[in-house]
């Protein structure tokens, strides 16, 4: 693609770069088959959380019920307590005794409204307790479902990288066998030595990896496409692009254009 319409183009370059690029997209394969088990791992505790969160506002509405019960207990005694009182008012025997009486039955009274506050607090929490025990079971399904999904959809993504990445590697051993071993070697030494990419475009007179200019006579050599040059700063072995067309010429033959880009 990157040499169409040029005849003389180095056939071992033709097969580095595209060694190159099957380099390139196998380490992008091996970092996305590497990520799929912490993406995996996430999903999994998105629903575990979901369902802790659950658990807990459960067991948070049970041990409310149980003390609402238990406060609700209380009064029924200060009630029968009260009422005793109010019997023992026929009793006393002195106003004294019977103002006594009185007070505490007042006390009680009272006792019962601060216990029935704490009742009323209680069925308000409850209230919101049950509105997202709820809320979060109608989800449940949903959420169950949407993980189910995704997992079974990271695990194909995996399955489809395994296969690709097989493909390229027996494709990666015949390119690699049909390039000369001096020619491998540089490349898998450069590969190693300069963050997995070997092979460098030169564009305007600069190698694209480096970023430094060529000379000049290296530049002329390397335009041509005909022979094996590696870059003087990178050690990348170098091959040459085109620059993109003008504007005008590109309207001018927009189907060849697209055909190069
Ligand atoms: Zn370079």
């Amino acid at each position: 693609m990157i040499f169409e319409g040029r005849r003389k183009v180095h056939p071992e370059l033709r097969t580095v770069i595209e060694l190159q690029e099957v380099d390139r997209r196998v380490s992008e394969l091996d970092a996305q088959i590497g990520s799929l088990p912490a993406e995996a791992a996430a999903l999994e505790s998105q629903l575990s959380d979901f369902l802790h969160t659950l658990e807990v506002r459960k067991e948070r509405l049970a041990k409310n019920q149980k003390e609402r019960r238990e406060l609700e207990g209380e009064i029924k005694e200060i009630q029968a307590r009260i009422s005793k009182h109010r019997d023992q008012l026929y009793e006393v025997k002195t106003n004294e005794q019977y103002r006594a009486m009185l007070h505490e039955i007042e006390g009680e009274e009272s006792n019962i409204r601060t216990i029935e506050d704490k009742i009323l607090e209680k069925m308000m929490e409850a209230d919101e307790l049950e509105g997202h025990i709820r809320e979060a079971e109608s989800r449940l399904a949903d959420e169950k479902a949407r993980v189910g999904q995704e997992t079974a959809r990271l695990r194909a993504l995996r399955q489809e990288d395994m296969d690709e990445r097989e493909k390229l590697l027996a494709r990666r051993k015949e390119m690699a066998a049909s390039l000369s071993d001096d020619l491998l070697q540089v490349y898998e030494r450069v590969r190693h030595g300069r963050g997995g990419v070997a092979v460098a475009a030169v564009r305007e007179g600069f190698c694209t990896e480096c970023h430094v200019a060529l000379r000049p006579q290296l530049y002329n050599e390397v335009r041509s496409n005909e022979a094996l040059i590696t870059c003087e700063s990178c050690a990348r072995i170098l091959y040459y692009v085109e620059p993109p067309a003008e504007p005008q010429e590109a309207a001018d033959a927009s189907g060849q254009a697209a055909a190069h880009h």
